[in-house]
């Protein structure tokens, strides 16, 4: 029970440091939000959101789930990417992955981990379209991190294939969708460049009329 006493102490302690930089700081944000990026991360404890970009509150949109998926019929996932392009109107999603991803490290064996082998299995099928480029990497930890980074960039398509992001697309709205990924042993973020505003990035067969 120390732990959960302490963390409850933290808050009191976080909202006197808060005021006392800044007294209106609460009373801001309680007249809404009107964050300017949506962020698709792992659900991993060293890659929290919000610290890693330097963001307060009212400034992140957060999603997270094990090693930052985008399954287009998570209904989770579509909800608040809905609601982030829709109502909040954002500009920017973000999916981040991270190196050292335990879920990640998961797909790339074959021992069962109960329920989440569901999970992984979409993991997996990155790996079935990468198997070529991943089988020539020898170094075990160089092919980890390569499966990393190609997982980012397979959830950005996925994000820009779902119909949520080519309406806004063919509604004229701005909107931008990037992949990163973080490293949790430096704390530098590596941008993938892959930078999707259009369905014209998409394969025709995903591209909505
Ligand atoms: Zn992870």
């Amino acid at each position: 029970m120390e732990f959960y006493y302490k963390i409850l102490e933290n808050n009191k302690e976080w909202v006197t440091k808060k005021l006392e930089e800044d007294p209106n700081f609460f009373k801001r944000l309680e007249n809404g939000q009107k964050p300017p990026l949506l962020w698709i991360g792992c659900a991993d404890s060293r890659v929290p959101a919000n610290q890693i970009i330097g963001a307060d509150p009212g400034e992140v949109f957060v999603h997270r789930n094990i090693a930052n998926m985008v399954v287009h019929t998570d209904m989770n996932m579509l909800s608040v990417l809905d609601y982030a392009v829709n109502a909040l109107k954002i500009q920017h999603v973000l999916v981040c992955g991270h190196y050292g991803c335990g879920g990640i490290k998961a797909a790339m064996e074959n021992k069962s981990v109960g329920l989440i082998d569901n999970w992984i299995r979409h993991i997996k099928d990155v790996y079935k379209m990468h198997q070529a480029e991943l089988e020539a990497i020898d170094d075990e930890k160089k092919r980890w991190d390569r499966l990393v980074e190609l997982n980012v960039i397979e959830q950005v398509y996925d994000l820009a294939e779902t119909s949520i992001v080519q309406n806004a697309w063919k509604s004229g709205q701005k909107l931008i969708v990037h992949g990163w990924v973080y490293g949790v042993g430096d704390g530098i973020v590596k941008d993938l460049e892959v930078d999707l505003m259009s369905n014209q990035d998409l394969d025709e067969v995903y591209r909505l009329h």
